[in-house]
């Protein structure tokens, strides 16, 4: 008599993850590339996903480079990446004094400032080992990388470079996003410019979004976070991108609501008829963003269950009133994201993006793989 019951008894949510989808994305976005390695950006435990489990379910099929964003992260994909062939990238940098860190665990420092390049360089020297980093020159979003002044100070003593295994040249993209936004080419051309007046080393430019531009933004190695994750970061080019994520939690209780009363916290929302409200065991705690109150909906199979009233810290309440009472019980498992609701719909109605919906669903959420 279990079905259609939430499946743990003990837990309110439940992350579906889909490992297989992830594989099929990655695949996809590998096949544009010709020849040119494709990273799978995994910072932030693969946008809340899973470092591990989703590091070596690509590493299963062959991906060989992996970008996380800190040096903490680094380390613990390290320990589930031993073999010398997994190459692991920390973009952040490198903090003062760690260097030798970066050396024991085999991780690849992205220098983004001069003194960490010759701090990079004095390593090898003690060491009388070329070390493998990358080196990142800002083209214009102006957070991480070398600036003008310093890429050409680099360009013009170049000797530094000799005692170092540079592995790749990196820029990063400001309006990706936006397939015809002129900063594209604009960042595109100075990297060129750039890479054309430096030593020669492999370079890459493109998180996910450029690379979906042209294969013109490809260069040696693209760097793909959430595409693979199943967010089409141009949500009006169709793409064959599988979603991977589902979201679920439960109907903690049914009421029936007289017209002329309000529901939730500071009443922001009043019935005009009589409606039927699902309290369901998912709220911000869990990544459920209030500022998505009143605009978001839920689902419970196919019908679209309206938010109504203000989403509080472990509870939402939706619109059931047109739902059949068949599915309404304590229970009933309801679609929070998945197949009906999208990742990039939510994240509108809570004025955000995709990316800090998924970063931001909590551990209070039990993982599942599939
Ligand atoms: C996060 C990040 C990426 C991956 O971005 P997506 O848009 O998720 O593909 C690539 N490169 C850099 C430098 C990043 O910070």
């Amino acid at each position: 008599m279990r079905k259609n019951i939430f499946p743990s008894l003990t837990t309110t949510t439940q992350l579906r993850i889909n490992l297989a989808a992830i594989q099929h994305n990655y695949t996809l976005l590998k096949k544009q590339f010709m020849g040119e390695e494709l990273a799978a950006v995994v910072k932030a435990n693969a946008y809340g996903l899973g470092a591990q489990q989703v590091s070596q379910s690509l590493a299963s099929i062959g991906c060989c480079h992996f970008f996380v964003a800190t040096l903490d992260e680094g380390m613990k994909l390290r320990a589930h990446l031993p073999d010398h062939q997994y190459k692991i990238y920390v973009l952040n940098g490198m903090p003062p004094y760690s260097e030798k860190i970066f050396y024991e665990w085999r991780l690849t420092p992205v220098l983004n400032t001069y003194d960490q390049v010759k701090t990079w360089a004095n390593l090898c020297t003690e060491l009388d080992k070329k070390l493998p980093c990358n080196i990142h020159l800002d083209t214009g979003l102006n957070r991480l990388g070398l600036d003008e002044k310093n890429i050409r100070f680099l360009s013009q003593n170049p000797k530094i470079l000799e005692d170092i295994d540079l592995q790749y040249w990196m820029t990063h993209l400001a309006c990706s996003d936006q397939e015809n936004h002129p900063m594209n080419t604009e960042q595109k051309e100075r990297f060129m410019q750039h890479l054309a007046k430096l030593p020669k080393a492999k370079a890459s430019l493109t998180a996910s979004d450029g690379m979906l531009i042209s294969p013109d933004f490809h260069f040696d190695m693209g760097r793909a976070g959430v595409a693979l994750y199943g967010v089409n970061p141009h949500p009006n080019s169709k793409r064959n991108l599988k979603d991977v994520v589902e979201l679920y939690a439960q109907i903690l209780q049914v009421r029936d609501v007289k017209p002329e009363e309000s529901v939730g916290y500071t009443a922001s929302y009043t019935t005009k008829n009589p409606r039927k409200v699902a309290v369901v065991s998912c709220g911000y705690a869990d990544g459920y963003f209030r500022s998505a109150s009143n605009k978001a909906a839920m689902y419970i199979n196919e019908h679209r269950c309206p938010v109504i009233g203000k989403i509080s810290m472990d509870l939402t309440t939706i619109d059931v009133t047109d739902v059949p009472e068949n599915l309404l019980h304590p229970g009933r498992a309801v679609e929070v994201f998945g197949r009906n609701n999208s990742l990039n719909d939510f994240a509108n109605n809570a004025e955000t993006i995709a990316y800090e919906v998924l970063t931001a669903i909590s551990q209070r959420a039990q993982r599942i793989y599939s």
